[in-house]
């Protein structure tokens, strides 16, 4: 008897675990794995100014090869809970479609794993040829901090070494096999402040108006792309988020001019190179004006799993099920496998996720059952 994956599904949807929150989810899949034979370990991370997290980490096997799920049991709140078709905790299914928050981000997914873990457990007398294991966060819908980059230095100081990971989240734009994501673009944001003299705006000659120059940087930056992109990334972009002054009057020339914006770059840069990119080029338009520019802290560097053999197995995988060719692709916001990368290669598969995050997230139980057969079938031929 295959493991029932709609079962598991539905009890981790009725865990109410917002972030922070545990929810009772990381308690229900710790009891399945370790009564599977893994062993479990629920390590709490805290730091000053930020809640104490739950996080899970289980193994089971000797050797290599390793492979390690990767996941979090964390959702995002289930806003005006009024206007759900099905309660967003209940764990409904209703013509043949899972409804909750969650569904497909991403405790369907870890429902598909553990699923697929016990269905290749019983098939090989309980043990992997090599090791299998999980990491789940409860800390990845939030700020991250208490969650997965923690739990890999966590597992790393205790000598836990893996090969290759499977990150579940949701992946695919419109059906089930049409994409895996093996790499991500880095994300960094910054503020050019543009420093002037304040003056009387009848008088321009005796004030300098920072307006002038921002607006003439801004063009500037705008008008140049970084780069032309590369085999597996789009050209990375900078947008403009925000240009602001502040100034209430109607007669004052302003002291100082901001303008906000996010770079979503590829692997042709890492922040630092970026950085100097971007203030070399604000210098050149600056003709003389007084400029710094405020980088924020950021732990998202752009990074690829160059295609090699683990990603052309999870891409024949996937074809074999569903038939579809799926698209390599690093498009979207950053994920935890921005952490994940430093320890080991990563791919990330899911659900389909365009239900995300919205009112009445769902999936259909056709798409667990297949996730499931895939994630089983990557056992199979990873461990041989
Ligand atoms: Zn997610």
């Amino acid at each position: 008897m295959p493991a029932d994956v709609v079962a598991i599904a539905r009890d981790l949807l009725r865990c109410p675990s917002v972030t922070p929150a545990e929810g009772g989810a990381l308690a229900l899949v710790a009891d399945i794995l370790s009564r599977a034979g893994f062993t479990v370990e629920r390590p709490v991370f805290s730091e000053p100014g930020h809640a104490a997290v739950q996080n899970l980490h289980a193994r089971i096997g000797h050797g290599g090869p390793h492979l390690v799920f990767a996941g979090h049991t964390d959702v995002v709140p289930p806003g005006d809970e009024a206007q759900w078709t099905h309660p967003p905790f209940a764990g409904d299914v209703a013509d043949g479609v899972l409804y909750g928050r969650g569904a497909v981000d991403m405790k369907g997914a870890v429902a598909c794993a553990l699923a697929a873990a016990l269905d290749h457990l019983a098939a090989n007398g309980g043990r992997p040829k090599g090791t299998l294991s999980f990491l789940l966060t409860g800390d990845e819908e939030g700020v991250a901090v208490n969650g997965s980059v923690k739990l890999l230095k966590w597992a790393a100081e205790r000598g836990e070494k893996f090969d290759h990971c499977i990150l579940g989240e949701p992946t695919n734009p419109e059906t089930l096999g049409d994409m895996i994501k093996i790499g991500r673009r880095g994300s960094q944001n910054g503020t050019l402040v543009v420093t002037g003299t304040q003056g009387h705006v009848a008088y321009p000659h005796l004030a300098d108006n920072p307006v002038r120059s921002v607006v003439r940087m801004v063009a500037a930056l705008l008008a140049e792309p970084l780069d032309a992109g590369t085999d597996h990334f789009d050209p990375s972009n900078l947008e403009f988020t925000s240009i602001d002054v502040g100034n209430k009057t109607v007669n004052v020339i302003p002291a100082e001019a901001r303008a906000r914006f996010n770079i979503r770059f590829n692997d042709l840069h890492t922040q630092g190179s970026l950085r100097a990119l971007i203030e070399a080029r604000a210098a050149a338009a600056a003709q003389g004006a007084r400029f710094r520019i405020d980088w924020e802290p950021s732990n998202a560097e752009a990074f690829l799993t160059a295609p090699g053999p683990f990603v052309t197995l999870v891409g024949d995988v996937i074809t074999s099920v569903t038939g579809r060719q799926a698209e390599l692709s690093t498009s979207g916001g950053t994920s935890d496998a921005r952490f994940i990368k430093n320890y080991c290669p990563v791919v990330e598969f899911g659900l389909v996720n365009a239900s995300m995050h919205g009112i009445d997230e769902r999936v259909p139980v056709a798409d667990l059952i297949a996730l499931t057969a895939i994630y089983r079938e990557i056992f199979v031929r990873y461990f041989g």
